[in-house]
């Protein structure tokens, strides 16, 4: 059954001895992942497909774990659920995405072919904002790849990721093939030191996912981290502000802005497109209603994820009031009845931020959208391509040559045109650029199937092709 080790960091298997004695020492590998790897892809497929059933079956309950747990509404966790769920309907297609390649008659007699194997035991070390969507970003690909997999999820939400694992278990898949642990950083530096694990598909914040890039790359493990983000929207003086309006609400304010692809930035072009787009965002921010998730459809976001988080949050506020900024819609004394020791931050409107403030550096995370005005478009590129993060970006406009131009230029990962949170569906890959993701290859998508396996190649020849006696050459095969 797939277990799941609930505390100790201590339970991870530390030694290189293999369980098996057929396991070869230098390859490492779990016993139950030599036997998972060797099924073929198909029958790993159909547990996928089961998977896949049961989510379907349990989704009311998940959401409702998932929002008591994490505070976001209801549908925002089917929402979760859902993109989740889409990357697992993408790996039923593993027989398809492990083929190999094949060329016949490479040379006399010789033929040659690749195949992907999997990497072994792979562990997924996750965030708390998306509890169910990025574990599943991380176990599908690597489970249909044939490896064992070990989830580390955020201590903050645990459930939802303990609950996949049971329904995993619940869809076929064998004993010790799939591993859950809890805890914190002494949790995932067993990971990154243990040498069973060799590879690791990281998502959090950037100063954490340097560290397990360093810790885990010096440690010869494959890994992949994606980190924090900043993203930015320009809105061309000729776009439709009313799209341009809804769209901010939506990405700035949805999940309290706890989203790595929310927009925290806003670049109007111009300050007569400024004027107009403040004008229509502040009617539309104020309205927004903040609450439980138990509220139902009179809730447009919940609290933040802990007391630090919000503390955190208000204190950058602060800083953006302190350092010169406008705050035009002003949240800080927000309070909601029966809820006062919640963690519900209400929603702010800055205007005039600039480069240098901490409101427009920092990744804030919380219910806080910035207005930086640039005079035209080149300034305002260069601002998305200036900051250090490269997640996500989107430009509103009608003008198909700007837009094509933004998405050529621009040097992060995601774009959206006239899109505000670009976030690519399952079968393409998911990733950012410079300080939102380290190392190579994008989560899910065609990506995914190459960071959970290697690649071997083959070169064959039969007595009968051998033509002649022994060469020392190094010579072309024709
Ligand atoms: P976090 O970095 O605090 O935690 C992520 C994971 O790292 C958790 O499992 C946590 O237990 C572990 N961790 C925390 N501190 C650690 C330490 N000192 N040493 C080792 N491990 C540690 O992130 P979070 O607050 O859970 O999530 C929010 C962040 O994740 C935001 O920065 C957000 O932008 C980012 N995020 C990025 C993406 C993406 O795909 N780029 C997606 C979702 C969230």
């Amino acid at each position: 059954m797939a277990s799941m080790w609930q505390a100790s960091p201590a339970a991870l298997p530390m030694s290189s001895t293999p369980p098996r004695a057929k396991c070869r020492p230098a390859w490492r590998w779990a016993a139950a992942q030599v036997k998972w790897g060797a099924t073929n892809p198909q029958r790993r497929a159909r547990v996928m497909m089961e998977f896949v059933r049961l989510l379907n079956r349990d989704m009311d309950k998940l959401a409702e774990v998932l929002s008591s747990e994490h505070g976001k509404t209801i549908p925002d966790a089917k929402g979760d659920i859902q993109r989740g769920l889409e990357v697992i309907e993408f790996c039923i297609g593993a027989p398809h995405l492990l083929k190999g390649e094949f060329t016949d008659s490479a040379g006399p007699g010789i033929d040659m072919y690749s195949m992907r194997q999997p990497i072994g035991v792979a562990a997924g070390i996750t965030p708390f904002n998306f509890p169910a969507m990025i574990p599943m970003w991380k176990m599908g690909p690597a489970l249909a790849c044939g490896n064992a997999f070990i989830l580390k999820p955020s201590e903050r939400d645990p459930s939802v990721p303990l609950m996949l694992a049971e329904l995993m278990q619940e869809a076929g898949l064998p004993d010790g093939v799939l591993q859950v642990i809890n805890g914190d950083k002494e949790a995932v530096d067993a990971i990154l030191d243990s040498p069973i694990i060799s590879g690791i598909g990281f998502v959090g914040s950037t100063p954490i996912a340097e560290y397990i890039y360093g810790r885990g790359c010096s440690n010869g493990k494959r890994v992949q981290c994606f980190g924090g983000a900043k993203n930015h929207m320009i809105i061309m003086p000729d776009a439709d502000m009313d799209q341009a309006a809804d769209a901010l609400v939506g990405a700035g304010y949805g999940a309290a802005g706890e989203r790595c692809m929310a927009i925290s930035v806003a670049v109007p072009v111009g300050d007569e497109t400024a004027d107009r787009l403040i004008e229509k965002l502040i009617p539309r921010i104020e309205k927004l209603k903040v609450g439980p998730y138990t509220a139902g459809n009179d809730v447009d976001y919940g609290p933040v994820v802990t007391a630090a988080a919000k503390a955190n949050i208000l204190k950058l506020v602060e800083s953006g009031v302190a350092q010169g900024a406008k705050l035009v819609v002003d949240g800080r004394n927000f309070a909601l009845q029966g809820y006062e020791k919640g963690f519900f931050v209400g929603p702010h409107l800055f205007d005039h931020v600039t480069r240098d403030m901490d409101i427009y550096r920092k990744e804030i995370f919380g219910p806080v959208l910035s207005t930086v005005r640039a005079k035209t478009y080149e300034e305002a590129l260069g601002l998305a391509m200036d900051h250090e993060y490269g997640n996500g970006t989107a430009i509103f406009t009608r003008d198909g040559d700007t837009a094509r131009d933004f998405a050529a230029r621009v040097n992060v990962g995601m774009i959206g045109i006239n899109v505000p949170i670009p976030v690519p569906l399952a079968y393409h890959t998911f990733g950012g650029w410079k300080k939102s993701a380290f190392g190579d290859l994008n989560q899910h998508g065609p990506d995914s199937f190459r960071f959970y396996t290697r690649t071997k190649t083959i070169t064959s020849r039969w007595p009968s092709g051998i033509k002649e006696g022994a060469s020392l050459n190094f010579k072309p095969m024709d």
